[in-house]
């Protein structure tokens, strides 16, 4: 089992950032060396001594893995003990936990941000849904731990959500990268004050890597007027119901997301997915990407 709970960075030298996406995440990671593991310390004490919620303070943080549960084949859900449980993370709409672990044979650590996926304001405790990719470094770390293990973890702030700033959001997911944008649907659905509409679109490999249908589809039943899930599937089943292939022009379009609509000229539109999903949709230097084909500033569009 590789180490995974809290280390002094002075014994590691070098932290990196290499493979992980968004700005956040490279400055997270080189804020989060020398000096903060000693803020930890300091915080996670006086967090349980004035009842804190558990996450609030910068730094890192040692989390007691409490269950797993296999959601398919290649996704678990991981829930965590917050150190205070009477006080949910103190999370903010929208953030993700940066995960640092030293995987076996290695000595430089791998920091991977997850996205807890449980309502922010439940207390106690805190909930990953990871899928796994072959050979990946964190994920297979974090399918291979056991109730009882710890992992250390850092907040790390997304995208700060305003209610109502927008009329409409459009999420634009691949993959695992739907966390994010469940994350987000559920803080806007769940707040009385927040009339945002959302137009979620997920693209996925198989019909079976729809992980969260069961929770969308109960959002979409409790608030037809504001939210609409579709899944487009790369290789679906025979009967599968949804559009076949990925997240195109047309599907975008028929999705009701062209921004050369007059509704639409407010709307948001939110991305995260993997890096040629990102690339195809906001495009590169040699192509214009997808949204600024439907006509989306830069300013409209936020990746994760
Ligand atoms: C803001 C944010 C939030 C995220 N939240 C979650 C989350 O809640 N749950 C979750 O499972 N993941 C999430 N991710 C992705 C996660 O951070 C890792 O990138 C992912 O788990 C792979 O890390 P790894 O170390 O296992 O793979 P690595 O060792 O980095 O990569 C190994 C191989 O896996 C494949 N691979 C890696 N990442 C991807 C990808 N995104 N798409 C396709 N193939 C890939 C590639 O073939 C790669 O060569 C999030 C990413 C961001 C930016």
């Amino acid at each position: 089992m590789p180490p995974s709970g809290p280390f002094p960075p002075f014994l590691r030298a070098k932290l990196t950032a290499s493979s992980m996406s968004g700005t956040q995440v490279a400055v997270a990671a080189a804020v989060a060396g020398v000096g903060a593991y000693a803020l930890y310390l300091r915080k996670s004490a006086s967090a349980n001594a004035t009842d804190k919620p558990s996450l609030a303070s910068f730094g890192f943080h040692s989390l007691r893995l409490h269950s797993t549960e296999l959601v398919s084949h290649n996704v678990k859900r991981l829930r965590f003990e917050l150190p205070n449980s009477t006080q949910p993370s103190g999370l903010s709409l929208t953030s993700a936990l940066l995960t640092i672990s030293i995987p076996a044979g290695r000595w430089l650590p791998v920091l991977r941000p997850y996205t807890p996926v449980n309502s922010l304001d439940e207390t106690g405790f805190v909930e990953l849904m990871v899928k796994h990719y072959p050979g990946g470094k964190q994920s297979s770390h974090l399918h291979s731990l056991k109730p009882g293990d710890r992992l250390t973890v850092a907040p790390i702030k997304e995208l700060s959500w305003t209610p109502n700033k927008h009329p409409h959001v459009a999420l634009i997911a691949g993959g695992a990268g739907i966390t994010p944008m469940y994350q987000l649907t559920q803080g806007i659905l769940n707040n009385p004050e927040d009339k945002t509409r959302i137009t979620l679109v997920w693209g996925v490999n198989t019909d079976s890597e729809i992980f969260l249908a069961e929770q969308f589809g109960a959002l979409q039943k409790k608030f037809p007027d504001r939210f609409k899930a579709i899944y487009v599937v790369a290789t679906p089943e025979s009967s599968s119901p949804h559009p076949k292939g990925f997240i195109t022009k047309q599907i975008l379009e028929d999705a009701g997301l062209s921004a050369s609509s007059e509704k639409n000229k407010d709307i948001k539109v939110l991305v995260c997915g993997p890096p040629p999903m990102e690339k195809a949709l906001k495009g590169a230097k040699s192509k214009p990407g997808v949204l600024t084909e439907l006509g989306y500033s830069p300013a409209q569009i936020y990746s994760f």
